[in-house]
């Protein structure tokens, strides 16, 4: 009770999105210390009589049951990096600096604004909010909420709130590593012909990258741009040496038409004749921009989408099959930096468009 008392969330906050990106920003949250925000948000989406809610750790979840044709999610992570002299908020202008501004509070504001202020929307909504989105994945919210309750994540479609400048950035970019490997045999160098030099087997594996040409693919209308690069290289037993061993470490960053499987099937391709070892890899996120809510919603921001490069959670909807992609007013450029701001009129721009596409599909 003493907490609902001090909820700095309060219905003349919830109706602005911009005084409520403000209050967000205020309430410490570096990942881990989620749990007062988490508590806050939780007590507004209680009050709101349209959405049924629940709770896992400190993501919490609340949804419509309208009975529309299609479900949306809505989805923002609540933690932040850590403070960086950049707590609490300060407005210089039309910028609101502080810790999330960008990185995602602004996108936070935007769905707690649609609780308080959209009771009928279109279609059924999901709001996700979730914790722990800046830190090792074992901790993210989402994945977490992904293993334990799949059932929240599924939908139609997902916009997830992260800082994109007010563009719509669709799907996401697959990444792998693997371990190109050669060998070779010892000796001295004193007699080197005696030994085979792995460092040197390594050279035509450099001249492979080096002469590598990256697809760049078209889906849905957004452009992905592959890439294959070297970001690794291990060799040698001592000064006096032949080494027999090297390893070349890549990472292939690629399109979202290829599966892993058929990733990897490339990696080893490229590197045919050498040692191929995987590492590491995920799975990109296609665009999904055919889907009708995704059209809709293209129509709502009146602009067209551009592709992701990078990894984003995205994903973890698109491993569902739910297509998924990211909008929000923050400037990524400044996301995690200490002059982290947004741009008030972005706050107001994505807040309108959010609302023509859900108030009336
Ligand atoms: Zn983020």
């Amino acid at each position: 009770m003493v907490r609902h008392m001090a909820n700095p969330l309060t219905p003349d906050v919830l109706v602005d999105p911009v005084v409520l990106t403000r209050t967000l920003v205020d309430i410490e949250s570096v990942s881990r210390n989620e749990k007062v925000i988490a508590d806050y948000v939780q007590d507004v989406l209680k009050q709101a009589p349209h959405l049924t809610s629940d709770r896992h750790g400190n993501t919490v979840m609340a949804r419509t049951d309208l009975g529309r044709e299609q479900r949306v999610v809505l989805a923002g992570h609540l933690d932040t990096v850590p403070i960086n002299n950049n707590f609490p908020s300060t407005v210089v202008d039309d910028l609101i600096y502080g810790c999330g501004a960008s990185d995602m509070k602004s996108g936070v504001a935007l769905a707690l604004h649609l609780v308080a202020t959209l009771p009928d929307p279109g279609y059924d909504i999901t709001f996700l909010f979730y914790e722990a989105e800046e830190i090792d994945s074992q901790y993210n919210g989402l994945n977490l909420v992904s293993q334990e309750h799949p059932e929240w994540l599924l939908a139609d479609f997902a916009v997830l709130l992260e800082p994109t400048y007010g563009v719509v950035e669709a799907g996401c970019q697959g990444t792998l590593r693997a371990l190109i490997r050669t060998s070779g045999r010892r000796a001295h160098t004193a007699r080197a012909w005696r030994g085979v030099n792995a460092i040197h087997a390594a050279g035509p594996v450099l001249r492979r990258l080096e002469d590598y040409r990256p697809r760049t693919v078209t889906i849905d209308g957004c452009t992905y741009r592959e890439g294959l690069s070297a970001v690794r290289i291990a060799g040698g037993v001592a000064g006096n040496v032949v080494p027999d061993e090297c390893t070349v470490e890549v990472n292939l960053r690629f399109a979202p038409d290829r599966t892993e499987k058929q990733a990897l099937e490339h990696v080893h391709e490229v590197f045919k004749g050498f040692d191929v070892e995987l590492t590491d890899s995920a799975a990109g996120a296609l665009p999904g921009l055919n889907a009708a809510p995704a059209r809709e919603f293209l129509t709502a921001v009146g602009a067209e989408a551009a592709a992701k490069l990078g990894w984003t959670d995205v994903a973890r909807f698109a491993a569902l099959g739910i297509p998924a992609l990211n909008y929000g007013p923050g400037d990524p450029l400044l996301a995690h930096a200490p002059d982290e701001h947004v741009e008030i009129g972005k706050i107001r721009d994505g807040a309108a468009t959010l609302h023509r596409w859900l108030a009336a599909p």
